[in-house]
């Protein structure tokens, strides 16, 4: 696995794409509400970045820029998430505002770390800080948990080739053996899509959700350039790009129930994303397979062809309406 030497950067401000103000392209988007959830809260700002900076400040500041530009852009429903609580009451809490809030997609918006046992030690205005180098670069978590694991990585796949298109590179650094307990299983190679079952906001949410580690806020040079209002300008509009993309598919799969959707009052087709069917699409015949590794890489595989897995690799076919049906 190829590692980005160190003090390299996720990507260089100069060979980025400039982001024009991105119109919704999705004749549902006035309708179509994604929920945009603050990572951490003032009780438990998360990470400390190099120089000393809560991992909060940067995902509020992320996730202000991507609410803005999804209204910008017509997402006109959008929900900045913000809950101030500590875990694990904070965790269970967002999940319930989201899914109260029956949106139509989930986007929890973070800023990476490295285990402690990898920090280097330096010293800022007096203080001792913390650093890694090594491992620049965003990366996108989605949970076969989840009531809608096709819908979560369609999206979190169209999220990274958005990204990947702006010039960012993902992190691969998660597939490694020293990463231990935070190994993951890289899903989508080209996208940087990885699979993190546990989070309980990606598997209590009972909508398509995705969760997107920025970048690393304790990479020296990163966390400056994460810092710049260009890079989360370029950043948001990648997520503008990628839940246009997503509203599409979506709009184009299911015509009749979006049509007749009222936004506000819960619809058919979300009664079916409710907990019984929920439970069965993590039952043996639907999920087992894909919750062993093994199996789960078969995905990628060729041999493994099966008509579902087959149709998820073409967005608008047939795996959104397998998700609709
Ligand atoms: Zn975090």
């Amino acid at each position: 696995m190829l590692l980005v030497a160190p003090g390299a950067r996720a990507g260089d401000t100069d060979a980025m794409t400039a982001v024009p103000q991105h119109v919704a392209a999705c004749t549902q988007a006035a309708s179509f509400r994604t929920v945009v959830d603050v990572g951490h809260g003032t009780q438990a700002p998360g990470a400390e970045s190099a120089r000393g900076v809560d991992e909060y400040v940067f995902n509020l500041r992320l996730a202000r820029e991507i609410d803005k530009e999804l209204r910008a852009a017509g997402f006109d429903k959008t929900v900045l998430l913000v809950t101030p609580d500590k875990p694990p009451r904070g965790l269970f809490k967002r999940v319930a505002r989201a899914n109260g809030l029956n949106p139509d997609l989930f986007l929890s918006v973070h800023h990476d770390s490295v285990p402690d046992r990898m920090m280097e030690t330096w010293q800022v205005d007096g203080h001792d800080r913390h650093y890694n180098d090594r491992f620049p670069g965003h990366s996108i978590f989605v949970s076969n948990g989840n009531a809608d694991r096709a819908g979560s990585l369609a999206f979190a796949k169209l999220l990274g080739l958005a990204l990947k298109q702006h010039g960012l590179q993902y992190t691969p650094h998660y597939t490694e053996k020293f990463m231990g307990n935070r190994r993951r299983e890289l899903l989508d190679p080209r996208a940087g899509v990885y699979r993190y079952d546990q989070l309980i906001v990606l598997k209590d949410t009972r909508m398509p959700a995705a969760l997107m580690e920025a970048g690393s806020i304790v990479n020296r040079s990163e966390e400056l350039l994460l810092a710049t209002p260009e890079h989360q300008a370029i950043m948001a509009g990648a997520v503008v790009e990628a839940v246009d993309a997503f509203c599409v598919a979506r709009a184009n799969a299911t015509p009749v129930a979006v049509a007749t959707r009222k936004p506000d009052e819960p619809v058919a087709a979300k009664k079916h994303d409710g907990p019984k069917v929920a439970k069965k699409l993590d039952g043996p015949a639907a999920t087992k397979k894909h919750d062993e590794p093994k199996a789960a890489k078969k995905l990628d595989g060729p041999k493994v062809a099966k008509g579902s897995d087959e149709a998820r690799r073409k967005p608008g076919t047939g795996w959104l309406q397998k998700i609709f049906q």
